[in-house]
């Protein structure tokens, strides 16, 4: 059930740069956003809505959300891990939500300082609000493939989760491979499962950590997930801790799809100015293939 198209969210302003050393400036920030939106993306998540003085990358987003192009038919996500988060993302004027749950009580309690029943309440009521407010919703369930303190996460947690999810009538569920330990077993294992208990939008959120995110992302898309999140360039990895690499890059993942005949409305070419945007930003090469060897057949760089 190979899905015609599939729907690219771009996550590099929000996870890509969350995980980089480099801190950008609001303005830098916007350049970014205003060049992703030039390159056909559609749905950004943008900002996120954390204490900055616990994420200082995600500083200033408030002005972020204030300054970036308002195009029509671009939809500006921002992330909340709890209702004021909530209530700083409707402030701001974002046009959808994703509210994180943790499927591993230790990640959750370190990650957002809640339990896991205290967090899947919270996002219902997020969901509630942002959508009497108008917003389209998100709910991500994160380590929903493996855990960096417990370890292996039992799929029935995540099917759990799910399974509230759906119960808070959430428009979508994205299930994140937070630190990039799945394979295609894993994924055809969690989405198969998942659609036991919910009819609700699949969305994958997939780290390249140990160089299956691309393989994973082609077994979502065989499974009929049509939302895959990416990061243009890759970005998110820290080149000093070798355990921690970012997002599928938005244009590896393109390319991918649409040699497989999967219709993504992007193209490569006009994703390449982005990607060379924020390498320039940030410093450092991107850990994108597609910029090095250009597209195929055609053009090469
Ligand atoms: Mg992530």
């Amino acid at each position: 059930m190979n899905a015609a198209s599939v729907q690219v969210i771009e996550v590099g302003p929000r996870d890509g740069l969350q995980n980089e050393p480099v801190t950008l400036s609001v303005e830098q920030k916007v350049t970014y956003v205003e060049s992703l939106v030039k390159a056909g993306l559609r749905r950004i998540e943008v900002v996120s809505f954390v204490n900055p003085a616990r994420v200082p990358q995600m500083a200033g987003a408030e002005e972020v959300m204030a300054a970036v192009p308002r195009t029509d038919g671009v939809s500006y996500a921002g992330l909340v891990l709890n209702e004021r988060g909530l209530d700083r993302a409707l402030a701001a004027g974002v046009d959808e939500v994703n509210v994180v749950v943790v499927a591993s009580e230790t990640f959750s309690q370190r990650n957002q300082g809640a339990s896991i029943t205290e967090s899947s309440a919270m996002a219902a009521r997020v969901v509630s609000r942002a959508q009497d407010a108008g917003l389209r919703t998100t709910v991500t369930i994160a380590a929903a493939f493996g855990c960096p303190f417990e370890g292996e996460v039992p799929t029935d947690r995540v099917t759990e989760l799910a399974r509230r999810c759906d119960a808070s009538g959430v428009d979508e569920i994205a299930l994140a491979d937070t630190i990039g330990v799945a394979v295609p077993a894993d994924v055809r294992r969690v989405v198969s499962a998942v659609r036991e208990v919910t009819g609700r939008p699949l969305r994958l959120h997939l780290h390249n950590t140990r160089n299956t995110g691309y393989a994973n992302a082609i077994t979502a898309v065989e499974m009929g997930v049509a939302a895959l999140d990416a990061s243009s360039g890759g970005i998110g990895g820290c080149p000093f801790a070798p355990n921690a690499t970012g997002n599928i890059a938005t244009e590896d993942l393109v390319y991918l799809l649409s040699r497989s005949g999967i219709d993504s409305g992007l193209a490569l070419d006009d994703l390449l100015t982005p990607s060379a945007l924020v390498a320039q930003l940030l410093g450092a090469p991107v850990p994108a293939l597609l910029p090095r060897a250009g597209d195929f057949p055609g053009r090469q760089p």
